[in-house]
């Protein structure tokens, strides 16, 4: 413990004080600047030392040449990205030297996600692997792909081929569409990411947020009315059973996520075929049967030797949570019916993050008032804004103050595998827009999620400079990048 105080009083002093000379984001937990240069000519010296933590690395500038010590091959792939972030270019733009340093570094957090969603908007391979770029340069390495939703359903399923019809729609009358990814360029994708050391999470909302599967396959819908999942139909939870089979055939990643957000329950409790369902499996009532699809799937991926992951409502409650997290929080931490501890929880609310993690759930924290990019950026002057920008207002600065554990017990940090920020896309319109959203929102993320500066020492005034620095890259690189204020 005090030696990872240590670092991190290292990592904090280094920011404020090196900031002139290091621009780097993240910035690494442990940097010393060694003064001279070192000439970009040779290829760096690469040592592998099983010590180093995994992700983590060792660079070594000096005159002489650079030195990298790693553990892994994500380790090794930072060190390169730090480096190319330490490169002084000359006048034509071409990297000629470093600065000589000293760096010792390894992140905070594990899982250091984006999420996208292309059911609201379908953007496509193009976009995508421009986004993994962009995430890559940051550090960032998972990318959480929310593939359903009530408006579309894109990623094509063998058997049931009308899914991705559902993804039609309109242009100024032109009927446009469908827009979906086949199994071929999931793979293209997956490729793509893993050169990058990003992980590939796809999520599949059941049982709310499952209109489009409903119109598509109309028997999936509860009867008497409502787009939900109709748990009590055995077709309906075969169905989720199929789709989960492709998408464990198709995605490596260890977490998939099963949704879980949302779901209005009153149309169970209309439904004959739900009722029934109570009856046969001896549920209190219709409320519980979210708990119960919540621990069947989480049960048949873990057979699979795979984990699943929800939206915050698998444990907060009976899956109500308010705008805080926190209605039924009680009588969910009660509920015979929550999942055991094979589920890894999303939380989308500060409380219902923090909660989790105390009730000893582990937990991606992506609480909306420092995490969803889809919220205004800019009060004055935002051309990508289609919210009233009061009511949804998430400036730089506040991405910046977003503390992963906050509200969480010292001794059940350990649950918190990190965050991401959450792109959602009702308004948000095509990659130009997207991008605007996400940098340089991003770039405070990334440090967040890497180097976790201790929230009572960050310095945005410090990080507002390097971050000026990171825009005039971004837009080098034709990203678009909104201003820091
Ligand atoms: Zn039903």
């Amino acid at each position: 413990m005090k030696k990872l105080l240590f670092a991190m009083m290292v990592a904090s002093s280094a920011a404020m004080s090196l900031s002139a000379k290091i621009d780097l984001i993240p910035m690494p937990r442990e940097v010393n600047v060694t003064g001279g240069e070192c000439r970009k000519s040779d290829a760096p010296k690469v040592e592998l030392v099983a010590t180093i933590p995994p992700e983590g690395y060792e660079l070594s500038v000096t005159p002489d040449g650079v030195t990298i010590r790693h553990s892994d091959d994500a380790g090794l792939f930072y060190a390169k990205m730090t480096l190319e972030q330490l490169e002084t270019k000359n006048a034509k733009g071409n990297p000629t030297s470093y600065p000589c340093v000293e760096i010792k570094d390894a992140p905070a957090f594990r899982w250091r996600g984006v999420m996208l969603d292309e059911a609201r908007h379908f953007f496509g391979k193009t976009a995508v692997k421009r986004i993994l770029d962009e995430m890559s340069w940051y550090k960032l390495n998972v990318f959480h792909w929310h593939l359903t939703d009530s408006q579309a359903w894109v990623l094509d399923v063998p058997g049931y081929p009308k899914l991705v019809r559902q993804g039609l729609g309109k242009n100024f009358g032109e009927k446009v569409g469908p827009f979906y990814y086949t199994a071929n360029d999931v793979k293209e994708i997956l490729e793509y990411a893993a050169k990058r050391h990003i992980t590939v999470v796809p999520e599949i909302d059941f049982p709310g947020h499952f209109a489009a599967a409903c119109r598509a396959y109309p028997d999936l819908a509860c009867k008497g009315g409502g787009k939900v999942m109709c748990v009590g139909n055995t077709n309906a939870v075969a169905f989720a059973e199929k789709v989960l089979d492709y998408v464990c055939e198709l995605f490596p990643s260890h977490d998939i996520h099963i949704g879980g957000d949302e779901c209005p329950r009153k149309f169970w409790a209309k439904c004959p075929r739900c009722r029934a369902f109570v009856e046969r499996e001896g549920l209190k009532d219709a409320e519980d049967i979210q708990p119960w699809l919540t621990r069947h799937l989480a049960a048949y991926l873990e057979a699979k030797g795979r984990r699943a992951i929800g939206w915050e409502e698998i444990v907060v409650g009976r899956g109500k949570a308010d705008a805080n997290g926190e209605s039924e929080n009680k009588d969910g931490a009660k509920s015979s019916l929550l999942p055991g501890k094979n589920v890894l929880v999303m939380g989308y609310h500060k409380a219902a993050a923090a909660r989790s993690a105390n009730m000893g759930y582990q937990v991606v924290s992506c609480p909306n008032w420092h995490c969803y990019f889809d919220y205004t950026q800019l009060l004055e002057d935002d051309p990508f804004n289609y919210f009233i920008p009061k009511k949804r207002w998430l400036p730089l600065e506040e991405v910046y103050r977003f503390d992963p554990f906050e509200g969480v017990a010292a001794e059940s940090r350990a649950n918190i595998v990190g965050g991401q920020c959450c792109n959602w896309t009702e308004k948000t319109l095509n990659l130009y827009d997207l991008e605007w959203k996400m940098w340089p929102r991003g770039l405070a993320l990334a440090e967040i999620l890497w180097t976790n500066p201790e929230p009572s020492k960050r310095d945005f005034g410090e990080f507002s400079a390097r971050a000026a620095k990171h825009r005039r890259r971004l837009i080098r690189e034709h990203v678009n990048c909104a201003p820091l204020k």
